[in-house]
């Protein structure tokens, strides 16, 4: 297999706290800016490549810190979404955007098939394999999926006034419940399913993962002027798990 990453250059994805005790199992898909050194930024400036079309702005601090506070094991990509989106479905053509928000990513434009495969072998399956072994070792403990993602404050024009919101597909009883206890926390509205739900053919990570393990899945959407910093980040991430020990006393 040829090679795209250096030497000093971190795996597709990292696992913190693998055999934390929590039920909970935390994934971040768009935890990460990074681009391999040989792609060269991707054509792309460094502000673009700062910026939400590359990652989930401070996805991963609020991860980072429900995994230690819940003592759960988290999964995460570490490299850009640009360089392939390991929460799309292999078939789509934004699986490798050749365009993000109306900006063109030029070395995503003429990809051979050859080359979108090696960022599949080299991004996408390994982040995947790692959920499904993570998963795979914990069949006597009933877990529970939650991906932490974040979204911009505003799409085009339209205002988007939730500073959280609980994403879902098929699990409605869980997620309502964990909604109803961050709302009891929180005096702005809590989006249920916006701006975004988990869509089978679209998301690849929750409808994949929780359907082979039969478990439920929820999708957290920051929004990321809320967590722009660590400590604001961490601060939600303490409203998350205390909604979350809520529910569950
Ligand atoms: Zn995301």
């Amino acid at each position: 297999m040829s090679h795209i990453l250096m030497s000093d250059e971190p795996p597709a994805f990292s696992v913190l706290n693998e055999h934390g005790q929590s039920n909970v199992v935390l994934l971040c898909d768009h935890a990460s800016n990074r681009v391999p050194k040989q792609f060269r930024g991707l054509g792309l400036d460094a502000d673009q490549l700062a910026s939400h079309i590359a990652w989930d702005i401070g996805a991963l601090w609020v991860a980072r810190y429900l995994s230690e506070r819940l003592d759960a094991p988290l999964v995460f990509s570490n490299y850009s979404r640009l360089v392939i989106d390991c929460n799309r479905c292999l078939e789509r053509e934004d699986l490798i955007p050749a365009t993000s928000a109306n900006i063109a990513i030029p070395a995503n434009e003429q990809l051979t098939q050859e080359e979108r495969l090696l960022r599949r072998i080299h991004f996408f399956d390994p982040y995947h394999k790692a959920i499904d072994a993570l998963l795979s070792t914990r069949t006597s403990q009933t877990s529970l999926l939650l991906s932490i993602h974040s979204f911009t404050p505003f799409l085009h024009t339209q205002d988007r006034p939730w500073p959280i919101a609980v994403c879902y597909e098929n699990d409605s009883v869980l997620s309502k419940r964990l909604r109803i206890a961050m709302q009891a926390q929180l005096s702005e509205a809590v989006g249920d399913n916006e701006p975004y739900a988990v869509e089978e053919g679209i998301d690849y990570t929750l409808p994949i993962h929780g359907a082979k393990y039969d478990i439920p899945a929820i999708m957290l959407e920051i929004r990321q002027d809320e967590i722009a910093t660590e400590i604001a980040a961490n601060s939600w991430g303490e409203t998350i798990a205390a909604a979350w020990t809520k529910m569950n006393d």
